[in-house]
């Protein structure tokens, strides 16, 4: 089966203040990986310029307009305090919804078992009125509230690895039964939300915080016991993940200390899942991820796993 892998040069024209970990050259680290022979299988294609109507599914349309109007000219203008637009962001940003939207487009019309999209920004701090944590707005999310709308997909659930809680994900779902939004997390740590206690409204939220220096045992043992379990009694018709390399060893904004077949166990394991109750359908998105020779290892253990499907 098919495997597409979706990017757009208009993701490297977000341009970030120097010394920002969050920027462009993370994605020139995943192209590289993925010109590697071993990829050489993989359906390659231009992530579209996502619908504003598309992205309204989860964010505010006060929120959508503040984003245009506040994109600059030129230089960078700081929307909070780690998170600026430059003049390429408000397309950047709109790359990343538009691979959301292709790729569920491609899993159910069966054009691929899979997708990867490989766009900047990340979206997963983005809450349904603001920007946030250099993201501004949430393509996972999107993803699944566009699965729903446009195909009917009763249960769709974002599952998310990114070694920080993406409490904009959260927060779009907080009172929606359909969508079951699961999140493995370095606690304390940015944003600060995230606790096991945090359920959602319909018990639709399962949040497993680790702590600094878990490791791999810790993070498998969170999957196995915690987040698998309640997924697959969820039995969601899509899963879309919020693929954050961030919580690699080498990664520097926090420390996790798993390793790159972390992420291929945890790719697997989700396969499984979907196999059982989604037709095998995977959409996948970036998120973090600033070590580049981590962020290299682990999209290369996490795309080689898709592509075993
Ligand atoms: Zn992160």
């Amino acid at each position: 089966m098919t495997t597409l892998f979706l990017t757009h040069a208009a993701c490297l024209e977000h341009d970030t203040p120097e010394g920002h970990p969050e920027r462009a050259d993370r994605l020139r680290a995943i192209h590289k990986a993925l010109s590697a022979e071993q990829f050489a299988p993989l359906v390659r294609d231009e992530s579209p310029r996502g619908a504003l109507e598309h992205i309204s599914l989860c964010h505010t349309d006060h929120h959508i307009v503040e984003m245009r109007h506040l994109s600059p000219s030129s230089g960078i203008v700081y929307v909070d305090g780690d998170t600026s637009m430059s003049p390429g962001t408000f397309e950047a940003a709109l790359r990343g919804v538009g691979g959301s939207t292709r790729g569920v487009d491609a899993v159910m019309k069966g054009e691929a078992h899979n997708v990867f999209v490989s766009t900047r920004p990340p979206g997963h701090h983005a809450e349904i009125t603001k920007p946030m944590g250099f993201c501004f707005f949430d393509n996972a999310a999107i993803a699944a509230r566009y699965a729903q709308r446009q195909y009917g997909i009763g249960r769709a659930a974002v599952v998310d690895f990114d070694v920080h809680h993406g409490n904009g994900t959260q927060d779009i779902f907080w009172g929606d039964r359909s969508v079951m939004y699961c999140s493995t997390h370095q606690m304390p740590l940015f944003p600060g939300t995230g606790s096991a206690g945090e359920r959602g409204e319909h018990d639709n939220i399962v949040n497993a915080p680790l702590a600094s220096e878990d490791g791999s045992e810790k993070f498998r043992e969170a999957f196995d016991t915690l987040i698998l379990p309640q997924l697959e009694r969820f039995s969601p018709e899509l899963i879309v993940i919020s693929a954050g390399f961030d919580a690699h060893y080498r990664d520097p904004l926090a420390s996790l200390n798993l390793k790159a077949e972390d992420f291929a166990w945890v790719t697997k394991r989700l396969m499984e899942v979907a196999d059982k109750t989604a037709g095998g359908r995977i959409v996948s998105v970036l998120e973090g991820g600033y070590d580049l020779q981590g962020l290299m290892e682990s999209v290369a253990a996490h795309v080689g796993a898709l592509m075993e499907a």
